[in-house]
Formats: structure tokens, sequence, C-alpha cells
């Protein structure tokens, strides 16, 4: 038995637990069914959708509304950036889902009206809900770096939306020659996959020593102090990719001043630099949808009950994934995962009577940092507090062995098989 299958059997077991934990629906509404629009295809809105209308078994009406017919995922976009999966790995369909019986609304939520309980459709039709599950992502705030802007970032990716933005990222290190400067602009607390700046910088790093770059460097300028993964980063870059990255937090660099996509310059407090390869990854905010319904608070970002995902402003409203304001628990694929299956299991509470239970949540989040040298961290999560917040956390050690880090590479590889199928499959 391979650790892939083993990882990828654990992971969807959970799934099945919870779903298995549910009693028969009984319909509370009379007339027709109870409706439940979710916002939203990515790992938070299409799992919701699927898990409502799988363990409701037809009691509830789903439509899912999702402007892209396939979805890429931002999750393994860096292991696509290495060279380590193609783009049709990480581009999944959604298919599957119609024979759970969700309905597939391909377009975009233009506007809710929480008072009538509709949400209106970019393509002039208005669904009715009885519950909304929203889960929109993030928006990127391109003003937070200044000089920045939509525009700007066809010249300097920020890659941090999942598609043309990764493709353009990828062409442009491809075409790095050595000797290349490459600046990565970090962006600061709260964003979408801590450690993903880092892995990516990892990735980039293999791509340069791969090809034989001698000269070639990564400046990171970062606003935080501190990251994800910090010691396992610094470990790991100081033994695959000796001088290459230079990490600068805020005191070493004083601030991006400004960033020119002219002439992919980025200057600092301190410095400037002329790059060959500008990566911008700004703050980040909840999805429009949700900031325009008033879901949000002045941090951009959805506060939620962390006993059930529901808003903390719409009692008909639950808010999953990145958009939300998640706790102690990372912004991520996994986390939107494990809230989505918590938000379905208490929708399907309300609308058809099925059992609920004290909401569980977990993540992992893998980072690849040279061939088979991988790290993790992770961790258990419930409502305490006022807040999700962490029951037990773990993380890859420095120092560790080559075998168990291989080992950690290939759960890695079977998470990403048992979580697109779980949410796509
Ligand atoms: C480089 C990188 C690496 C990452 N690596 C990992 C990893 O290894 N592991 C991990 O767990 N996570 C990882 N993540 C994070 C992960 O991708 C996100 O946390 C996750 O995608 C969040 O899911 P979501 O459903 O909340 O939002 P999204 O995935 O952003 O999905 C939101 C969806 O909502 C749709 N939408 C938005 N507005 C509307 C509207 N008005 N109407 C209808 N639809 C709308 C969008 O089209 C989109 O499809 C990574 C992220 C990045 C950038």
């Amino acid at each position: 038995m391979s650790i892939i299958s083993t990882s990828r059997r654990q992971f969807l077991g959970g799934a099945g637990a919870l779903a298995a934990a549910s009693t028969l629906p009984c319909p509370l509404f009379a007339q027709g069914k109870p409706k439940v629009v979710v916002i939203g295809g990515g790992p938070g809105g299409a799992t919701a959708a699927k898990y409502i209308a799988k363990d409701s078994a037809g009691a509830i009406e789903v439509t899912l509304v999702e402007p892209t017919k396939q979805f890429v995922t931002c999750f393994h976009s860096n292991l696509y950036l290495g060279g380590f999966r193609n783009f049709q790995s990480i581009t999944h369909s959604y298919g599957a889902l119609g024979k759970y019986g969700v309905k597939l609304a391909h377009t975009t939520a233009a506007a809710i009206d929480k008072d009538k309980k509709t949400v209106r459709l970019a393509n002039g039709t208005t669904l009715p809900y009885d519950r909304l599950v929203i889960a929109p992502g993030i928006d990127i705030k391109f003003d937070s770096v200044p000089g920045y802007s939509e525009a700007a970032a066809e010249v300097m990716p920020h890659a941090w939306k999942p598609g043309p933005q990764t493709q353009l990222l990828k062409k442009q290190l491809d075409a790095l020659k050595d000797g290349a400067l490459i600046v990565m602009v970090a962006p600061p607390n709260p964003y979408r996959c801590p450690p993903g700046p880092y892995e990516r910088v990892s990735m980039m790093a293999h791509v340069l020593k791969a090809k034989g770059h001698k000269k070639s460097k990564i400046v990171i300028l970062d606003p935080k102090e501190t990251f994800s993964k910090q010691a396992l980063f610094m470990e790991g870059w100081q033994k695959h990719y000796p001088g290459m990255i230079e990490w600068q937090d805020s005191k070493m660099h004083g601030g991006v001043k400004n960033v020119d996509a002219k002439t992919k310059t980025v200057k600092t407090d301190l410095a400037e630099y002329k790059a060959q390869l500008v990566n911008v990854i700004p703050a980040q905010m909840a999805g429009k949808v949700a900031r325009d319904a008033g879901l949000a608070n002045q941090t951009g970002f959805c506060p939620i009950n962390p006993d059930n995902m529901k808003s903390t402003m719409d009692a008909n409203i639950y808010v999953v994934g990145d958009a939300c304001i998640p706790g102690d628990m990372p912004k991520s694929a996994f986390s939107a995962n494990s809230q989505a299956k918590v938000a379905a299991m208490m929708v399907r509470g309300e609308l058809a009577k099925s059992a609920t239970f004290p909401a569980r949540y977990t993540n992992t989040c893998w980072s690849l940092i040279e061939t088979d040298d991988t790290v993790k961290v992770g961790g258990t999560y419930a409502a305490k507090d006022g807040k999700i917040a962490a029951v037990e956390t773990f993380v890859s050690k420095t120092g560790e062995t080559p075998e168990l880090r291989k080992q950690t590479q290939q759960e890695n590889m079977g998470w990403y098989s048992g979580i697109t199928a779980d949410i796509f499959a």
C-alpha cells in the first residue's frame, strides 16, 4: 500500500465519517424544497455545495454560482511553477457535482439582498435562498503597494489568484538568464496561504538551480518580521540554494516605497532594485460580493461564529474559506474544505433537521523546498473564546532525515489527489 493511497483514504475518511454521522433528512418546508445558494466554486464553496446536496439526498435544492467553468487551484500552483506539475493537473471541472444534484449557474453573483433573501446574478436571474453560503475567496488590495495596479500586474504578476497570472509568472521565470534578479514583495498578514510566498521562492530557486544559474539572486522584501515555517525554509535555502536567496524583514529594508512596472524597479527606504522579474503579492481582503453585502468588518474579512461558520452579521448566511476570519486557522484550501463541511452539516441541521455535532476543524499545509524535501505545519481546531482556536498543532523539525522529507512529499501529493477528488469528483 503506497503512502499516497493511505493519506488519500485518511483524508476522505474524515469526510465520510461526517457524512455517515448524519441522520436521514426530513424536510421542514411544506411548499417546495428549502433552497441553498452557494457563491464561489473554490474549495470552500464547491465543498459546501457538494456536501449539502449529497448528504441531504435531494431534500435541499442547491445552486452553485461560479463564473468559471474550470477551476485552477492556487494550491500546488507553486509546484507548477517549479516544473513538478503541469497546468492541466491543477485544473478541475465542475461536471461531477451534477450527480449529487448541485445546479450550476456559471455566472457572477452581482448582489445579495439580505432582507429579501435573494441573490442577483450578473445574467439577470434572481435566486431566492433559505440559506446562503458565501465563499468568494480574496480580492487583491492593489493600492497597498505604491505604484502597483491591475495593469502593473500584467508586467509584475501577483499570481495570488489562479490561472493566467500563474502562467505569466512561470513564463517570466522560465525566460530568465543567469545573473537575473528576482524581487518578491511579500504580503502583510492576514493573507491566503501563509507559507505560500516562501514555497514559491523555493520553487523559483529550484528552476534557476536546475538551469545551472550561478549568479542569479532572489530578494524577498517582507513587511513582516517573521514568517510561517521560517526556520525550516531558512535551513532548506541554505542547504539547497546557498547564497541565492536573501530575505529582508521590514526593519532591514525600511518599507517598500514604490514599484514601477515600466522599468521593473522596486524602491525601498534604503535601496533601489532593478529586477528582471518582480512578483508583487499585495495585501488582501474578502471577495467583493461579501464586502458589498456588509459581511466584512474593518479588517476587510468576514467575522463568523466559530460554532457553525455563520456570519456574525446575518443568521441566514454562512461564510467559509479565505473570505472569513478563521481565528487560529490559516487561510488555506485545506481549511476552506474543513470549514465548508462544518457549514454543510449545520445547513442540513437547519433545513433538513439532520443531526449536528460540535464543530471540529483540521488543516495541514505542506511546502516543497527542493525535490523530495517537503515540510509541513498543521493542527486541529475547535470553537473557543469566540474564535476558531487551535487544539493541537504540529510542525516539521529542522534536521529531519531525507527519508522523512520524501515521505512528507508523498503525503503532500496524496493530499492533493484526495482533496481535489473530495471537492470536484
Ligand atoms: C501560491 C499559492 C499556494 C497555495 N498553496 C496551498 C496549499 O499548498 N495548501 C492549501 O491548503 N492552500 C494553499 N493555498 C491557498 C488556497 O488556494 C486558498 O486558501 C483556497 O483556494 C481558498 O478557497 P476559497 O474557496 O475560499 O477561495 P477561492 O479558491 O479563491 O475560490 C473562490 C471562488 O469564488 C468565485 N467568486 C468570487 N466572487 C464571486 C461572485 N461574485 N460570484 C460567483 N463566484 C465568485 C471565484 O471565481 C473563485 O472560483 C495556496 C494559495 C496560493 C496563492
